[in-house]
């Protein structure tokens, strides 16, 4: 027999396509709370990062999985105005340092270690286990909530992808170079894509929505219309 859905909406998809800005709104609107996979993972990248550990060492590395267990890992909501959670990790609170585009290749290179999966995976699965959960990330239709009740999968060209990454950078003051942005947006992906352990990819029962020409409006719209249209 089927498991039972869940009231669960994941959103996944590449860097850049605006899947926390929507997660963020969609949870507002259903009154669920918005879970930030990536924060997760950018998080582990930094305190491993912190502590002088290299990616290609940490895959040999067996006490991984214990050192990660006892981590005290808590997701904090965004700060007025901000997009992204902010991330309460042993006792620090971790929010825009977590946000550089290296983290974010540092984060993709940490999460393709089956240990920080492993690990990262049940804390969500925790999280979500009663449901009224907007999750968002690269897996969590795929692997983290199979039993969601409404998936998502949000693409665009990776040239529209790093003009919205741009725009955001920006509109926080910070300098952008744009060439650079778009090799490393690219470089994520199809390291996110094409890993072994849970790869980019859309869940099959998920909605495939091309957004590169959907502005964030008429795209919560959408999804709320989709969702509406197929209660629990
Ligand atoms: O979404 P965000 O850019 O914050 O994610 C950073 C990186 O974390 C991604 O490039 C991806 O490699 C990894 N990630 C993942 N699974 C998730 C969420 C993020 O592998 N569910």
């Amino acid at each position: 027999m089927a498991e039972q859905s869940l009231a669960i909406v994941t959103i996944d998809g590449p860097g850049g396509v605006g899947k926390s800005t929507i997660a963020r709104i969609l949870a507002e609107r259903l009154a669920f709370t918005y879970l930030d996979t990536g924060a997760m993972y950018r998080a582990i990248a930094y305190s491993l990062a912190a502590q002088g550990k290299n990616v290609q060492d940490l895959s040999e590395d067996a006490t991984l999985v214990h050192s990660l267990q006892a981590l005290e890992l808590d997701l904090l909501p965004p700060l007025p105005g901000e997009e992204h959670s902010r991330v309460r990790l042993d006792g620090a609170v971790l929010g825009v340092e977590l946000r550089s585009e290296e983290m974010g290749r540092q984060a993709s290179a940490v999460s393709a270690l089956a240990p920080v999966r492993r690990v990262l995976t049940s804390m969500q699965q925790a999280i979500g286990a009663s449901g009224n959960i907007v999750a968002e990330g690269r897996d969590t239709g795929t692997v983290v909530f199979p039993q969601a009740a409404w998936k998502f999968f949000l693409d665009a060209t990776p040239e529209e992808r790093a003009k919205r990454r741009i725009r955001q950078l920006r509109a926080h003051g910070k300098e952008v170079d744009e060439a650079a942005l778009l090799e490393n947006l690219i470089a994520r992906d199809q390291a996110d894509r094409n890993r072994t352990i849970a790869p980019l990819r859309p869940a099959d029962d998920a909605r495939l929505v091309d957004t590169t020409h959907v502005g964030i409006a008429e795209l919560v719209e959408l999804m709320l219309a989709h969702i509406q249209a197929h209660p629990l």
